[in-house]
């Protein structure tokens, strides 16, 4: 079953949160969509609003996101400031983010290696701070981990060029590797958050998610937000 999250703000309002694991299905936008609907439903109450990831940083406000997969806009980050609206992103070995708040608006982010290049965590901290909030933690879900990430030393370089050397690891075979959770730390850190929690294993030799690295599924887990209604 998902695990649930429930984090109080200082202001009273509480932000909740859903990891959707294997055993709940799959969360994909695409998936058929009755029983999407029910699994959603399950998860958290409410139409979820869910944008088409495409690894980049734009951030969309879920008050201009309409309900429907067909008509899901490209980006990697939702916003929202209403009590009761599920914001939520799809993974399967990316990293779904939630951006934990002090007051008002909340923020859900996917992110991959090209995303976090491509600034998506700078990009969702300042459409947190333009609405006049300040993010005091990114919870972080499955994230495939460097012992399952062999990667090319030439995109490796790429990554270590934008995020630092922490992000080089080894596989449990013993070549070069993406560490993931190295690259969302200092992407996070250069975002100027230093709260950094991770709350699930690795999608590709745990259970937490699915893996379209070590299995090739096509499914994916979901990490869905909203404030308390
Ligand atoms: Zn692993």
């Amino acid at each position: 079953m998902s695990s649930n999250r429930r984090i109080t703000r200082s202001d009273g309002s509480t932000i909740e949160l859903a990891f959707t694991e294997r055993s709940d299905g799959d969360f994909h936008i695409d998936a058929e969509p009755e029983g999407l609907a029910a699994r959603r439903r399950e998860v958290m109450d409410g139409t979820w609003a869910v944008v088409r990831q495409v690894h980049g940083a734009r951030v969309l406000d879920a008050a201009d996101i309409a309900g429907s997969a067909a008509d899901a806009p490209e980006a990697d980050g939702v916003v929202t400031e209403v009590p009761g609206q599920p914001i939520a992103v799809q993974g399967a070995d990316c990293a779904p983010l939630a951006f934990i708040t002090d007051v008002g608006p909340i923020a859900v982010a996917h992110a991959g290696w090209r995303g976090l290049e491509a600034g998506i965590v700078d990009s969702v901290v300042g459409a947190l701070a333009e609405r006049g909030a300040t993010v005091t933690k990114i919870v972080v879900g499955p994230v495939i981990g460097p012992e399952c990430y062999e990667f090319g030393s030439d995109d490796l370089d790429t990554v270590a060029d934008a995020l630092g050397e922490t992000v080089r690891g080894v596989t449990s075979s013993g070549t070069p590797a993406l560490n993931m959770r190295a690259a969302i730390t200092a992407a996070c850190i250069g975002a100027g958050v230093d709260d950094v929690e991770f709350a699930r294993g690795c999608t590709a030799c745990g259970d937490d998610g699915y893996s379209h690295r070590a299995r090739q599924e096509p499914q994916r887990h979901a990490l869905v937000a909203r404030i308390a209604p």
